[in-house]
């Protein structure tokens, strides 16, 4: 067929909500608490949570197929993406998302200082603002794995 049509298509956005964002636990400042990495463990636990949302996204939709997953990776999650490819292909395989495609958008991490009240990027894993070198900050983007869109027919 030479007129192929993608009217079947669908794109579903996936919400900020709090079921999508528990991903990821939350963080300990100045770097001795990071995740640390061993083999893909770490990667195949924030998959099964990526899955875990899609399977509730899927369940009141009539999908037959998943063509495409879009996933945002804070960097402070130190997920890999080859071996979130692998977790994916491992979660996806006999699923509707078997076939699928994996787009991984990295999030950088920043950070809110408490004290002189602005936002910056991360750029140590010792947690200070760039600024006035207030310890007292929070961490505003770069530790989530949201499921972000699901393309599907
Ligand atoms: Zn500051």
């Amino acid at each position: 067929m030479s007129n192929y049509s993608d009217n079947n298509l669908l794109q579903l956005i996936i919400p900020d909500n709090p079921t999508n964002n528990k991903l990821f636990g939350t963080q300990k400042y100045c770097g001795e608490d990071f995740p640390l990495r061993g083999d893909n463990v770490h990667e195949m636990s924030l998959m099964g949570g990526v899955f875990e949302v899609i399977d509730q996204t899927l369940s009141s939709h009539n999908v037959k197929r998943v063509l495409k997953v879009k996933i945002k990776v804070g960097e402070l999650t130190n997920a890999e993406p080859d071996a979130l490819a692998m977790a994916f292909e491992a979660y996806s395989k006999d699923t509707v998302c078997e076939g699928a495609e994996l787009v991984v958008e990295r999030v950088p991490l920043r950070g809110f200082c408490k004290n002189c009240r602005r936002e910056f990027n991360v750029k140590t894993m010792c947690f200070l603002c760039p600024d006035c070198q207030s310890t007292s900050i929070e961490i505003t983007q770069g530790e989530e794995l949201l499921l972000e869109s699901l393309e599907v027919e």
